[in-house]
């Protein structure tokens, strides 16, 4: 299979790795998994992830290991095994290809495209998403500022109050 390195692919994977790496939430309090039970494989399918949900897991938990800093990015590089850039020629001259991506690789691609921007939230004790910051100033700290950016600033506010 030959991959054309497109902008709108690349975009794709950028949304597609969000969603696979916020495949875990915390729901109510109670971490879940989509990856894991009886729905893994329809979640998958939904997503338009080849493969099985353990191989999904495992370039997750991969990446999100490293986004975390809990994991060396060396551990990424397995995935990329397969991965070559071909030339080919055409009518406007040589374009490079790129051959082998399947979708772990694809994954990894799509996490050095977007280093620097993706972190996870914030709100960490109760919160395992992860946001990709597409703004100038690349200060966002909260998956999302209607629950995680509201409930850590009400938290703070609280303990201000308390502690005068
Ligand atoms: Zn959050």
């Amino acid at each position: 299979m030959v991959n054309a390195v497109m902008p709108d692919r690349a975009v794709a994977d950028e949304v597609g790795l969000l969603e696979l790496l916020n495949s875990a939430p915390i729901v109510d309090g109670v971490p879940t998994d989509e990856l894991r039970g009886a729905g893994a494989t329809g979640w998958l399918r939904e997503h338009g992830i080849p493969g099985t949900p353990g191989a999904a897991r495992d370039v997750r938990d991969a990446i999100s290991g490293v986004v975390r800093g809990q994991q060396s990015e060396a551990g990424l590089q397995g995935f990329l095994a397969d991965v070559r850039q071909v030339p080919v020629v055409g009518e406007s001259g040589v374009e490079w290809k790129l051959e082998g991506a399947r979708f772990a690789a694809r994954m990894v691609l799509a996490w050095a495209q977007v280093q620097g921007r993706l972190r996870p939230c914030e709100n960490d004790a109760e919160c395992t998403l992860f946001l990709i910051d597409r703004s100038k100033a690349n200060a966002r700290r909260w998956c999302s500022m209607s629950t995680c950016g509201n409930r850590l600033k009400a938290r703070r506010h609280q303990v201000r109050v308390r502690s005068t």
